[in-house]
C-alpha cells in the first residue's frame, strides 16, 4: 500500500516537472496580428532580443488612448484629462508590481538606453570624482558602456573591465581584484543580449554593497523572460525597456531605490516637475516621479506598457523561463549535429537558462547564411550586438543570433535547424573557404577552443 502511494506520488511529482518543462504557448499567436496576417504569418521571428511581436491588446491600448481619451496628462482639470492621468499612474503601478517596487521608486524612460543616460547625467555626474572606478562586464551593450565613458571624461572617474571566461561567465576571480573600496557604482547586464548568458547577481551585488559602491542593473533582456524582483536583488538602480517586454517603442523603465530618489538632481528640467514657482529663481519640485518626468511623457506607450505587463503576468514567469530553455536547448541540440557550427556561450547553461543562440559558422560570413535564412522567412539578427567588448574579447567579428521569446514553437526551432543543415549540404563547400582568416581561428588564438 505505502508502496504503491510512494509510486504515485512520485508519477505525480514527475509528471508535473515534465509538463513545466515542457510547456508550450503556442495558442499565445492567435493573439498576436503579426502571426495571423497573410504577409508575415509564415515568418519565423527569432530576433526577440532586439524587440519584441505586440499582442492585439497592446496596440489596441494605443488606439483606445488616441480614439477615446487623448488628452495631456496631471494638468488638465476635466474628465477626460483625469481619465488618460489615471490611466497612466495605473500603468506606473503595474510596472512597479512587475518588479516587486514601489511606484514612486519607477520612473517612466523612453529605454533601457535612457535610463542609463539619466543615471549617468544625475548620479554620476554629482557622485563621481576623479579616482573614482566605476566596473563594467565585458558582456554589456554597448549602451551601459559608453554613458560611463562620458562620466569618466567629465569626472575623472575611471572605468574597469571585469572580463569574461571563454564560455561567457564573469571572471569572478578577477571581480575580486577588480572591486575595491574605490569603486563607487557596478554597471552590469543581467543577462547578454549577444550570447544570453545569465549572470548570477546577488552575490554580485552584495559583495558591491560590501565595498560601498552603487549598483546598476541592466535588465533589458532578463526582465522579458525571468523573474526580477528589486527586494530580492537589492540594485540602486534598474532598466529595462518595454518595447522587448511585447509593449510599444520609446516607452522604458527606470527603477531608482527609494532612499535616492530624494538626493538625486532631475535628468532633464520642464514642464510638468514644478510644483510651487516662488519668483524667477527658486521653484519647488513635485514629489518623485513627476519630479523626474519633465516635459509630455509618452503617455500612450506607457499605458499600453501597463498591458504588455497584464498580458505577460497572464504567463507563470518560471514557465516563461523553461519554455524559452527548451527552445535554446532543442536549438543547440540541432546545431551540434551540424557541422562546422560553433555556439559561443555555455551551452550548459543556455539549455538551463538561456533565450537566446548565438553561433558562427566556421569559414564564412554570417551575412551569407542569414540572406540565406531571409530568403526562407527566417529572421535573425548578425554581427555584433551592439556588445563589440564581447566580440573582441571572445574573437568573433560577427555571430549569428537567433533569440526566442513566448509565442516561438520548437517545430520553427525544427525548421530552422532543417533549414541550415540545408543550407549545410548544398552551398557551404562551394562558399567556406573564401574567407581566408576566420573569426574562429581568432577565437582559437585567444581561448583555445571557444564551444
Ligand atoms: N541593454 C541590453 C542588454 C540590450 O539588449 C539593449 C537592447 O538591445 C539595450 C540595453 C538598449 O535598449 P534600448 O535600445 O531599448 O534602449
Amino acid at each position: 500500500m505505502l508502496h504503491t502511494f510512494r509510486f504515485l506520488l512520485l508519477t505525480v511529482i514527475i509528471g508535473s516537472l515534465f509538463l513545466n518543462t515542457l510547456c508550450d504557448f503556442s495558442e499565445k499567436r492567435q493573439d498576436f496580428t503579426f502571426f495571423n496576417s497573410p504577409e508575415t504569418k509564415n515568418l519565423i521571428y527569432f530576433d526577440n532580443a532586439a524587440t519584441t511581436q505586440k499582442p492585439h491588446i497592446v496596440i489596441q491600448s494605443l488606439v483606445d488612448f488616441y480614439e477615446h481619451y487623448c488628452a495631456n496628462i496631471h494638468r488638465g482639470d476635466y474628465e477626460l484629462s483625469r481619465h488618460a492621468t489615471e490611466q497612466f499612474e495605473q500603468a506606473r503601478i503595474k510596472v512597479a508590481r512587475f518588479v516587486n517596487a514601489q511606484k514612486e521608486e519607477i520612473i517612466f524612460t523612453k529605454g533601457s538606453t535612457d535610463g542609463i543616460n539619466f543615471i549617468a547625467s544625475t548620479w554620476a555626474m554629482t557622485e563621481l570624482k576623479d579616482g573614482d572606478e566605476i566596473l563594467v562586464t565585458e558582456l554589456e551593450h554597448n549602451s551601459n558602456i559608453l554613458p560611463w565613458l562620458q562620466v569618466s571624461k567629465k569626472t575623472g572617474a575611471v572605468v574597469k573591465i571585469i572580463p569574461v571566461l571563454p564560455q561567457g561567465e564573469l571572471d569572478m576571480k578577477e571581480l575580486e581584484h577588480l572591486l575595491t573600496t574605490k569603486t563607487k557604482l557596478v554597471a552590469l547586464t543581467h543577462c547578454s543580449n549577444a550570447i544570453g548568458m545569465v549572470t548570477d547577481l546577488s552575490d554580485i551585488i552584495a559583495r558591491a554593497h560590501a565595498k560601498g559602491a552603487r549598483v546598476l542593473i541592466d535588465a533589458a533582456q532578463s526582465a522579458p523572460c525571468r523573474m526580477v524582483d528589486v527586494q530580492e536583488l537589492n540594485p540602486d538602480f534598474l532598466v529595462f525597456s518595454g518595447h522587448k517586454l511585447c509593449g510599444p517603442t520609446g516607452i522604458g523603465v527606470l527603477y531608482i531605490k527609494k532612499e535616492l530618489t530624494g538626493t538625486l538632481i532631475p535628468y532633464q528640467w520642464g514642464g510638468g516637475m514644478v510644483d510651487i514657482v516662488h519668483d524667477f529663481e527658486h521653484v519647488e519640485l513635485n514629489d518623485v516621479p513627476e519630479k523626474f518626468e519633465a516635459g509630455t511623457p509618452a503617455i500612450a506607450q506607457a499605458i499600453a506598457l501597463g498591458a504588455a505587463i497584464d498580458y505577460v503576468s497572464t504567463l507563470d514567469k518560471e514557465l516563461i523561463k523553461n519554455h524559452l530553455a527548451n527552445l535554446c536547448s532543442r536549438m543547440i541540440d540541432g546545431l551540434e549535429n551540424i557541422g562546422h557550427v560553433r555556439i559561443l556561450g555555455s551551452t550548459e547553461q543556455l539549455k538551463k537558462n538561456g533565450h537566446v543562440v548565438s553561433f558562427i559558422v566556421e569559414n564564412l560570413p554570417t551575412e551569407i547564411v542569414s540572406k540565406y535564412l531571409d530568403q526562407h522567412g527566417i529572421c535573425v539578427r548578425t554581427n555584433k550586438h551592439c556588445a563589440h567588448l564581447l566580440a573582441h574579447r571572445l574573437g568573433y567579428d560577427s555571430s549569428i543570433r537567433a533569440s526566442f521569446y513566448i509565442y516561438n514553437t520548437i517545430e520553427e526551432v525544427d525548421l530552422f535547424i532543417n533549414t541550415l543543415r540545408e543550407f549545410m549540404n548544398t552551398q557551404y563547400a562551394a562558399l567556406a573557404g573564401q574567407v581566408k582568416r576566420t573569426s574562429i581561428d581568432r577565437a582559437h588564438h585567444l581561448w583555445g577552443d571557444v564551444s
